[in-house]
């Protein structure tokens, strides 16, 4: 174990949360262990500063890693060096050789205000080292080809190419979330946009065998350790929804069939939640995107469960969400053309303003609070 390549990591928010960061920076730190799937390394936080220590043949997959662990907003690879001006000066005249473009900045911060130069005389002597050696270059503080950093802490920290992270809170910190995962588009940016504000996020999926194939299982199987790429240990459960679909098509109204087996997953969903101390449900669902989306639908919906039902796609456009799934690269994966139940069983023309007393009559009617447990119980859990 040489550990003899470093990252400097930043975290954004958990910067701002007074008393409780230590919470909220164990809580990163164990993520990106664990995301590195514990490939020697050393952490150490320290003065507003992550610092990964790694052996530099994993640092390719490090690099990548650290893009996926949710609280990070950016991060580096970094030398470190004496905190000895010439030293310094050396070495980003080293790394200025190394780059492409003409127009550069340097951006100091000194952390140890004993060291003799402040941050602005830094940025001034090492720019003037570079230009006096590559004189076809120019300092351009707004529109820069590249940036070096230099930060002068217990020892100085030198570094460009600073990498974006995905920001936000690290996957654990605000509790457990439940998601109805489909194998949809919607369903897999719901989960990922609601671990980037904290949540530890397992999934659930209604799986309506031999109606529904077991290819699309495979592909929520898939959707789901997509996502687990950005959130530790999570678990799927798997419900056979067969049985309730049918009884509720052999029964319901059809234009009632599509929200009354959505409150049936609602139920389900929420008898899971109670036994694993999930503490919310999260849905992809979009106002007005299909019928059982909208306000008297979502009514409906909600109201069959006890917990919060999160909604974060509900004010975005399809393209915005399309954006998210390409992004953390479920999107070619929900498009494989595998049916969901919602489609097979879905009536020609839905109801789409429910009226609550109504659908809730129609609901309690149906009587399958035992299957409902039944299926809860049956539940398969797939742990990643
Ligand atoms: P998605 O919304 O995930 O793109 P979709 O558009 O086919 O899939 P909708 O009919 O819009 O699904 O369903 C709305 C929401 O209900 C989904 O976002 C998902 O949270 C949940 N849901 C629907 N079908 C299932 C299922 N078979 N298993 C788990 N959750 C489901
Ligand atoms: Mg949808």
């Amino acid at each position: 174990m040489k550990l003899d390549c470093l990252f400097l990591i930043k975290y954004g928010e958990i910067a701002l949360k007074g008393g409780n960061r230590k919470f909220f920076l164990n809580k990163l730190k164990t993520n990106i262990k664990c995301q590195l799937k514990n490939i020697p390394n050393k952490i150490i936080i320290k003065w507003g500063r992550i610092y990964l220590y790694i052996d530099s043949e994993n640092k390719e997959f490090a690099e990548k890693t650290l893009g996926n662990v949710l609280g990070i907003i950016s991060y580096s690879f970094a030398y470190r060096i004496p905190k000895d001006i010439n030293e310094i000066k050396k070495h980003a005249l080293r790394l200025a050789r190394e780059k492409e473009g003409h127009n550069f900045k340097i951006d100091a911060r000194r952390q140890d205000k004993t060291f003799p130069h402040n941050s602005y005389e830094i940025a001034c002597i090492l720019g003037e080292e570079i230009l006096k050696n590559i004189p076809d270059l120019k300092v351009n503080l707004y529109y820069p080809d590249w940036i070096i950093n230099i930060e002068i802490r217990e020892q100085a920290y030198l570094y460009s190419s600073e990498k974006n992270g995905p920001g936000g809170l690290p996957a654990g910190c605000s509790g457990k979330g439940l998601l109805l995962l489909s194998g949809g588009i919607d369903s897999p940016a719901a989960g990922y946009l609601m671990a980037r504000r904290g949540l530890s996020v397992s999934s659930i999926y209604f799986h309506t065998y031999p109606y529904t194939s077991d290819k699309a299982l495979d592909k929520v199987k898939t959707l789901h350790e997509t996502l687990g790429n950005f959130i530790p240990k999570s678990a799927l459960h798997i419900i056979d929804f067969t049985k309730i679909q049918l009884e509720i098509k052999s029964q319901a109204n059809p234009d009632e069939i599509t929200l009354l087996s959505r409150a049936c997953m609602m139920r389900i969903a929420s008898l899971i939640a109670h036994k694993n101390n999930y503490s919310c449900l999260i849905t992809g669902e979009s106002l007005g995107q299909v019928a059982s989306q909208t306000i008297e639908s979502l009514s409906f919906t909600n109201s069959q469960t006890e917990f919060t039902v999160i909604r974060p796609l509900i004010g975005m456009d399809k393209e915005e969400i399309i954006t998210i799934a390409k992004r953390i690269g479920t999107y070619e994966i929900s498009i494989l053309p595998f049916a969901d139940c919602c489609t097979i069983f879905a009536p020609e023309h839905p109801l789409i303003r429910p009226e609550l007393k109504q659908i809730t009559e129609s609901f309690n009617k149906l009587q399958l609070g035992d299957m409902l447990l039944k299926a809860s119980e049956n539940a398969e859990v797939l742990h990643l």
